[in-house]
């Protein structure tokens, strides 16, 4: 059987399934990420949008950033997913948002020069100043827009 994750927001107005392996999974501590998500850090877990399966109700867009959309529930305003067309074909979701998170374990840590002073980990995973993944050049890095 293949793999299944399914989620949810805080108030359960949007469900979704996401099918087979996701491709990524990193902690992320920016601070345009950090102000968006109301946490210290976060943890995205990467699919192509064709694993994504919207089951209930319609996540809300927001876009700050020239290229960047993030969505949330527009009931009880949990963040559920980030786009950039910088990383084409290319979907994360917020781990809070999985029904079952302790199975999405990181591979890296992104953005870690941004972290906050008292931000400490003994794990082994790399550490990357900038994004974790390999971004289409002509649209630029969205911290420099
Ligand atoms: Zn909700």
């Amino acid at each position: 059987m293949p793999r299944v994750e399914t989620g949810a927001c805080f108030c359960g107005a949007i469900a979704a399934a996401m099918d087979g392996e996701p491709f990524w999974i990193c902690y992320d501590h920016d601070d345009d990420c950090r102000r968006a998500i109301g946490s210290p850090l976060t943890i995205w877990v990467g699919y192509r949008p064709s694993q994504f399966r919207l089951l209930k109700g319609t996540p809300k867009a927001f876009s700050r950033t020239p290229g960047v959309v993030r969505t949330f529930c527009p009931e009880c305003g949990s963040s559920i997913g980030y786009s950039d067309e910088g990383l084409p074909d290319e979907l994360y979701l917020t781990i809070g948002f999985f029904d079952r998170p302790e199975g999405l374990r990181p591979q890296a840590h992104a953005y870690w020069n941004l972290r906050l002073p008292w931000v400490d980990f003994a794990d082994k995973l790399p550490r990357i100043d900038r994004y974790s993944r390999k971004r289409d050049r002509k649209f630029g890095n969205p911290r420099d827009r």
